[in-house]
């Protein structure tokens, strides 16, 4: 099929919302005046991209995404440098995921650069909103959403992609602040073969029970995942990459078809890379992380995500018990990569990657 590079319709937008103060921004709870929206039918393909007044959708119920949960997302920012320029962070990066995120859930790939061009497009119509203050930021969540209505486990006909956007305040108001993390054997985030390397509700689903008892029963506020047969392997950390510095070393684990590749994880290698630090991407055994942290070789550990940038980890809660790392305190490695990056994405450091693309 030829390819038609379609031009985005923008709609007037007649009334503006008051916007929330810089004190209860919140993170996901505010959204702004308009959304980006396009339609996929099997005659048509992906047509009519367009930006409207941000209002509730109306589906019907019979909608296969309510009922089989054919759907994907992504998560990335729009930050304003102290010039007043608006930067997104790697947005091709997004735009890729989503379509290997697509194909998994059996949903028609979309053009990537119409997905990088919708996301410009919006955030400029809506920069306004984008908040001013070390940390904030506007988070723009794309999804696709399966919506022909039909009750039958098949692939959708038809599909409805959108973009809003939400102002959102610093993750980390005072500083980064370590966190501490339940190691659950018990349930499982994804398996290899499964969903686990796509941006899919389900896999989001499937983790809040655990979430909630590791939350409750030992104020750990996000959970490590192992892996989901030998439950042996590290995988994640709550919605984010983990990583472990041990004498001198840093270690991730390898991506294997149940991880989420992070646009933030992979931007993290090449900077420790860069600065001389050794990086390996294998398996890592939980046990591995106990005994490097009893015998003292354990030095830090952080979780890496656009939400947090950098989330370092102050203890981790295994088999009954605790395992402090780094005295709970934030590491040399977690405070330059997050200074590195957050430099990088609100224009105060030279970005010599070409990663910030500007709005
Ligand atoms: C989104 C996500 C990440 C982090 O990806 P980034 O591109 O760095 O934001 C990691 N793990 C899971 C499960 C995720 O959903």
């Amino acid at each position: 099929m030829e390819k038609v590079q379609q031009s985005i319709n923008i709609y007037p937008c007649p009334t503006a919302k008051p916007k929330p103060g810089q004190q209860s921004l919140g993170f996901g709870v505010h959204f702004t005046d308009r959304m980006f929206l396009m339609d996929y039918s099997a005659e048509q393909g992906w047509h009519d991209p367009r930006i409207v007044p941000y209002e509730p959708l109306q589906l019907d119920p019979a909608s296969m995404v309510f009922h089989y949960g054919q759907s994907v997302f992504e998560g990335l920012k729009a930050y304003r440098t102290d010039d007043n320029k608006v930067f997104l962070f790697r947005p091709d990066k997004n735009a890729e995921r989503m379509n290997r995120s697509c194909d998994r859930l059996n949903i028609p790939r979309i053009d990537e650069s119409l997905f990088v061009e919708a996301v410009q497009t919006i955030v400029r119509l809506e920069a306004n909103w984008i908040p001013v203050g070390n940390g904030a930021s506007l988070y723009i969540r794309p999804f696709i959403i399966a919506t022909e209505a039909a009750l039958g486990v098949r692939a959708s006909n038809r599909y409805l992609f959108a973009i809003i956007l939400s102002p959102a305040g610093a993750y980390f108001g005072e500083g980064l602040k370590p966190v501490r993390i339940f190691v659950d054997d018990h349930y499982v985030r994804a398996v290899r073969g499964g969903t686990g390397h796509a941006k899919t509700p389900g896999n989001y689903a499937a983790t809040l029970k655990a979430q909630t008892e590791a939350k409750e029963r030992q104020h750990c506020s996000q959970v490590l995942w192992l892996d989901g047969i030998e439950r042996t392997y590290i995988e994640e950390v709550g919605s984010m990459n983990v990583f472990f510095k041990i004498n001198g070393e840093v270690l991730t684990p390898e991506l294997n078809g149940s991880i989420l590749e992070g646009i933030t994880r992979n931007s993290v290698i090449r900077l420790l890379k860069q600065w001389g630090i050794p990086v390996t991407e294998r398996k890592i055994a939980i046990d591995e992380i106990v005994r490097a942290a009893e015998n003292g070789g354990l030095e830090e550990s952080f979780g890496t995500g656009t939400a947090a940038v950098i989330s370092p980890i102050g203890g981790l809660f295994w088999n009954g018990n605790d395992i402090p790392v780094n005295q709970g305190n934030v590491g040399s490695c977690s405070q330059k990569l997050y200074d590195t990056l957050t430099g990088i994405q609100y224009g105060r450091l030279q970005d010599e990657w070409g990663w910030t693309v500007e709005c």
